[in-house]
């Protein structure tokens, strides 16, 4: 088997894998690994989820795609509840897409034409922070607050602005009311090692932006959707944002994004302005229903948040030399390793085992190895999927555990 064909853009992991079940997934070799990655939160349901299949089975005999041209019943059943479950944060209006770079692509759409109609040219400023990631299109590197993305692709889309996180000094002045459309956060930064906004600091940024008719857009594509406890993260930090885009965990797996918009801004793009082949394809849809219907369900989102919480308590409870923070809500945790232990964790993750320790893939089938992420220099990410069982992150944290104690040994 080769990986030649493939543009070099990944680095790969020396494992094939070949069937999902829950948290777990095997290889072609037989070797079970658990999966604290769920996809990078897009497997939300974890593999194999009967209701995600079902709804999938259900839908591809009858329509697999057909053009926005026409209506279905399956995607506005879809948009339906999405808005429902998005209305707490005042969302109304939904344009589906394929990801989350095109999700935020729209969102900035949206900002520049709602500033444009109403204030005229030149107020088209969009602010990000610092450490952001919106995605890998040339306008989404660009709202990316990382200067190494900035580089090799050039010219960028202009008109973006960034500003370090937490410091809403630096936001107010960078929020000029006659340059600026639109503020762009993530209110916990995922890839750049698991951030949670500071409460206070996202209600000053919402209410600067109410103030002054900035729009005020969430991306919530990493830790929407339940992951962080709530259906969006923003209802815990108690803001409403006029733009909310999600796509990850959307469809459980079948690619799909989402932008949402409340009342300022659900009515800003007209027939022609935007549009997408596949966005919001009867497939997606019936996948994003079922995901829906079961992340919607009473009590199912209490539980991200108390499983989130046992996983992070249990790291801290360790009180390891080598872990130095740990951040995240939900089931959207980051985990500062040393320096110096750093190179073991690394290993661990590149290799998806644990050397000669309670698990991996040398030590034979009978022994679990472990997906794991990364988030930044010095952070492991942990984002299993939602349906993980106490003991299987009890598992998934012994492994890394396990690492931490020979990386201090040695
Ligand atoms: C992954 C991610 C994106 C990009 O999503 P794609 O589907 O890869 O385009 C954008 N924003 C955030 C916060 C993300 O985590």
């Amino acid at each position: 088997m080769t990986d030649d064909y493939f543009m070099n853009t990944y680095h790969r992991l020396p494992v094939t894998l070949v069937q999902g079940d829950g948290a777990w997934l095997r290889d072609a070799e037989g070797r079970r690994y658990l999966d604290f990655t769920a996809g990078i939160a897009v497997n939300c349901l974890g593999h194999n989820h009967p209701a995600l299949v079902k709804a999938l089975s259900d839908q591809i005999p009858r329509l697999i795609h057909v053009s926005n041209y026409y209506q279905t019943d399956i995607s506005r059943r879809f948009a339906e509840k999405l808005a429902a479950a998005c209305a707490g944060a005042g969302a109304r209006k939904v344009f589906l897409a394929n990801s989350g770079a095109e999700a935020n692509e729209g969102a900035c759409k949206i900002a520049r034409k709602y500033s444009l109609k109403k204030y005229g040219p030149g107020r088209h400023t969009i602010v990000t922070l610092k450490g952001s990631f919106h995605g890998r299109t040339i306008t989404t590197l660009s709202a990316t607050g990382q200067e190494k993305v900035h580089q090799d692709f050039g010219p960028f889309t202009g008109g973006f602005v960034h500003v370090e996180g937490g410091d809403v000094d630096a936001l107010d002045r960078a929020l000029d009311p006659r340059t600026t459309a639109a503020f762009l956060m993530e209110p916990v930064q995922g890839e750049s090692g698991v951030r949670p906004q500071t409460e206070s600091y996202v209600k000053a940024a919402a209410g600067l932006c109410a103030e002054r008719d900035i729009l005020f857009m969430a991306d919530e594509v990493q830790c929407g959707l339940g992951r962080t406890g709530t259906f969006l993260a923003c209802e815990a930090y108690g803001v409403r944002p006029d733009v909310v885009t999600l796509a990850k965990g959307l469809a459980g797996g079948v690619p799909m994004g989402a932008f949402l918009a409340g009342d300022k801004a659900a009515e800003v793009l007209e027939t022609g302005d935007h549009g997408s082949t596949f966005g919001g394809n009867p497939l997606a849809c019936a996948a994003g229903l079922a995901v829906l219907e079961v992340i919607t369900a009473p009590a199912f989102l209490k539980e991200i948040a108390r499983k989130g919480e046992r996983l992070a308590g249990a790291v801290r409870g360790w009180n390891h030399p080598q872990v130095t923070a740990v951040r995240g809500r939900g089931l959207m945790t980051g985990v500062d390793i040393t320096t110096g232990a750093w190179p073991a964790l690394e290993a661990l993750i590149a290799r998806a085992e644990v050397p000669g320790g309670t698990g991996g893939a040398a030590a034979g089938p009978a022994k679990p190895g472990l997906l794991l992420l990364s988030a930044g220099p010095n952070t492991l990410r942990f984002l299993p999927p939602y349906i993980i069982s106490d003991a299987e992150i009890d598992l998934g944290l012994e492994m890394v555990r396990d690492v931490l104690d020979r990386a201090a040994g040695g």
